[in-house]
């Protein structure tokens, strides 16, 4: 028996009203914010996520699925948008385009990473990127489409991570302090910390294991070394969320495992209902990774969220999203001549945009009747010989429990005045 591979999932029935609910929420709130959508492909070349992710991140190191097609090209299924999106804004010379280009993407994403809840090897993102501006009004305004996101789909509890890691004229030499301080307590850290010193020193800041705790709570802060533009950008950020009354956790570990985020970084947590995997969104700041992909120096900010936590911490809040539209009639049928009037009936219901159901076979009628009602319609529309001969349609009100004939050349009509 073939299982879906691990990690991986089918979206059921069931849960198709959260899928739709989230989806239609990000589509009007995007187009709210005068954002417009762009899809990247699924598969890139490897080296853009290679560069674009940056080597020494998890994602590059570990969670790619990269192959070498038949044509020899070598290629990953995108782990992220933020580099496919950014290659597309190079190749179609976006930078000619009025400032900020304001792109979003929802799809599937793919990471080889150990499945738990909350963790998949595919699963879906919403991707929103700002590029072109400086501004820190910028980065107020992703953030504030992630607010609005969260606030649409009425989550609780949920917490704004924000930091600032510098850009390449401060963050070198926070490094520097932070590498000499973390040489202090080389006997004390864990190994893979050890393994970030040398690799990617900032990570050190976000390792989990306990003994290193102590450690990064007395290490020196990104805050009290950055630029006099990184902090004047950081200032003016809080500033503009405070007069908006948005509440935010300065978090001093927080830092992306990516290479090319500078100044803004932030995360929002779900404080219930997801347990270990509690970051919901992630985002920040890039203004280094256009220039790197090669194209002209450009800055960015954007985020990604998470669906399937997204609708985990829905579920386990018993947040209410609306009921799928079904067909609200089915149309039954007693002998053959019927059945084929059935067919064509039902068929110029749904040209006429009427949601309708076709009871299959030739079962009796009472059998009918009980698909009408596991289906849940609200009208049964019943054809047999004397419905024909008369030109009519009996039609039964399965609330009520009423029956009437209608023409059948008003049907449509009476249908549409009820529906
Ligand atoms: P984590 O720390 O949980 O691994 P991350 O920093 O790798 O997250 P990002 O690259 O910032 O995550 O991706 C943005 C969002 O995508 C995350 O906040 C999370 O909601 C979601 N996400 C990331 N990886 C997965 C995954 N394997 N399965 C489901 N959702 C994921
Ligand atoms: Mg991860």
């Amino acid at each position: 028996m073939y299982k879906a591979v691990r990690g991986t999932q089918d979206i059921l029935p069931q849960d198709a009203p959260y899928w739709r609910h989230l989806e239609t929420t990000i589509h009007e709130l995007c187009a709210r914010y005068g954002y417009h959508r762009l899809e990247p492909p699924l598969f890139e070349e490897t080296s853009l996520f290679v560069r674009g992710v940056g080597e020494a991140t998890d994602i590059v190191e570990k969670e790619m699925y990269s192959f070498t097609d038949r044509g020899g090209r070598e290629l990953t299924l995108r782990p992220e948008f933020t580099a496919g999106v950014m290659r597309g804004y190079i190749e179609h010379n976006m930078h000619t385009w009025p400032r900020p280009v304001k792109l979003y993407s929802v799809g599937p994403a793919f990471r080889y990473e150990a499945p738990q809840a909350g963790r998949y090897r595919q699963f879906h993102q919403v991707n929103v990127e700002a590029i072109g501006e400086q501004d820190p009004a910028v980065d107020l305004e992703i953030m504030s489409v992630a607010w609005d996101l969260y606030e649409a789909l009425g989550s609780k509890g949920l917490s704004f991570q924000l930091n600032s890691t510098g850009c390449p004229a401060c963050r070198p030499v926070y490094i520097k302090h932070l590498v000499a301080y973390y040489e202090q307590h080389r006997d004390e850290i864990c190994k893979e910390c050890k393994r970030r010193l040398q690799r990617n020193p900032l990570r050190v800041l976000d390792c989990k294991v306990e003994t290193c705790q102590p450690i990064i709570e007395g290490a020196p802060r990104m805050r009290e070394h950055l630029c006099g533009e990184c902090a004047k950008h950081f200032e003016t950020l809080l500033g503009y969320l405070d007069l908006l009354g948005r509440s935010y956790t300065l978090n001093h570990r927080l830092v992306r495992g990516l290479d090319y985020y500078t100044k803004t970084v932030f995360e929002v947590w779900a404080e219930e209902g997801l347990g270990a995997q509690n970051a919901v969104c992630g985002g920040g700041r890039y203004d280094g990774l256009i220039e790197e992909l090669g194209g002209p120096p450009t800055p960015g900010v954007g985020f990604a969220a998470g669906l399937e936590r997204i609708i985990l911490a829905m579920k386990a809040q018993g947040t209410a999203v609306p009921e799928l539209v079904a067909p609200q009639l089915l149309v039954a049928h007693r002998g053959t001549e019927a059945k084929t009037r059935a067919v064509t009936l039902t068929s110029e219901l749904r040209t006429a945009g009427i949601g309708a159901l076709l009871a299959f076979g030739q079962r009796s009628l009472r059998s009918q009747m009980k698909q009408a009602n596991r289906a849940n319609v609200r009208f049964t529309l019943i054809l047999g010989e004397d419905e024909l001969a008369a030109g009519e349609v009996t039609v039964r009100d399965m609330a009520a429990g009423e029956q009437q004939r209608v023409s059948l050349a008003e049907i449509e009509d009476w249908l549409k005045r009820r529906l």
